[in-house]
């Protein structure tokens, strides 16, 4: 009888498409079991590109037949899950920039014509109402199902900062918090396609549920250049990696300093340190953001700087439309 851990290893031998990783990695496959001289393998074909099920399909069974003891493969791909998905933002710990990203990376989708959506999960600091200059919005429901607040971007929005008062959410226990992310994720979204979840930073109780519950189509993991940082990203993709949500990629946020007069960027604290990173977990690069005076003057505004059209728009546009691309938007 063929070892598991040979057939999980030859499954890893064929890179998932999406997130670059091996199939087994990525949650592209699930274990495989075998009965006798049978290997049987599902395969989740969501998110991927038209006919790239059948490749990967010719693949796996090319593999995993040309181990000792297997003769038949059999792959069962699941249905394309229709309907809205989720790109969970993450980060392995606050301040590095997660919610700047969240919230322009919505405004840079909705302008490339995608049906998206944005959900504020931060309970620890839920600043998309700040962000997108809605403070004074609260969100109105219909039969206990709540109904999300249209925003001057192209797209609507929920944050726990509009259920609650600043400060409130902290107090609360893991189940209120994990009821109210629920209220939030399964309010009447219409006809978004994509829901932009900014997570709370951290890989505690609340993001496994979430993630668990909801299972993201796709994860971004936002980091600083700095070491520390990375530390904190690289377990952020643990997370995701161990419940198979697949990680599309790294964001360099803060990513050298753009001089607020000749726009000239300069590294005081070196950058290409999440590049590396991504790289180093084998991991698309999804883009740099420069630390930029311009970025944190527009958004404490309330006015998110991807709507504009100067430089850091688009540095928002380029991660989006790399996103966009692996999530075959
Ligand atoms: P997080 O969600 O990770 O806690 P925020 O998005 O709230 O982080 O950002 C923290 C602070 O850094 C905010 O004041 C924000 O305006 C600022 N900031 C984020 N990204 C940049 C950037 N690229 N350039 C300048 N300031 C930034």
């Amino acid at each position: 009888m063929p070892d598991p851990a040979d057939l999980i290893r030859a499954l890893d031998g064929i890179a998932d498409p999406l997130s670059g990783r091996g199939l087994a990695a990525a949650g592209r496959v699930s274990p495989p079991r075998v009965s006798g001289t049978a290997a049987s393998v599902v395969l989740d074909v969501t998110g991927l590109a038209a006919g790239a099920g059948a490749t990967l399909e010719a693949a796996i069974v090319a593999a995993l037949r040309a181990l000792p003891g297997i003769e038949t493969v059999r792959v069962a791909q699941t249905q394309e899950k229709r309907g809205r998905r989720i790109l969970a933002v993450a980060s392995g710990k606050g301040g590095v920039g997660k919610s700047t990203l969240s919230a322009n990376l919505a405004v840079a989708l909705a302008r490339a014509g995608h049906k998206v959506g944005l959900v504020d999960a931060d309970i620890y600091g839920p600043s998309q109402p700040r962000l997108l200059g809605m403070e004074d919005t609260r969100p109105t429901a219909k039969d206990k199902v709540l109904d999300p607040v249209a925003t001057p971007f192209g797209f609507a929005m929920l944050s726990l900062g509009q259920l609650v008062a600043p400060g409130k959410a902290l107090a609360w226990r893991g189940p209120m918090i994990s009821g109210a992310l629920g209220q939030l994720l399964d309010a009447d979204w219409g006809e978004s396609e994509l829901l932009v979840v900014d997570l709370p930073p951290g890989t505690g109780d609340i993001q496994i549920n979430m993630i668990q519950k909801y299972r993201p189509a796709g994860a971004v993991i936002v980091s600083t250049p700095q070491d520390l940082a990375l530390i904190d990203a690289m377990r952020a993709m643990d997370l995701f990696t161990q419940v198979g949500v697949p990680i599309l990629g790294l964001v360099e946020n803060m990513s050298g300093y753009a001089c607020p007069h000749c726009g000239e960027i300069s590294d005081p604290f070196g950058a290409g340190g999440a590049e590396a990173a991504a790289a180093e977990a084998g991991l698309p690069f999804l883009g740099r953001i420069p630390l930029d005076i311009e970025i944190r003057r527009a958004s404490d505004a309330g006015q998110p700087p991807a709507a504009g059209d100067g430089a850091q728009a688009e540095a928002f546009r380029m991660v989006a439309e790399r996103i966009a691309t692996a999530l075959n938007l």
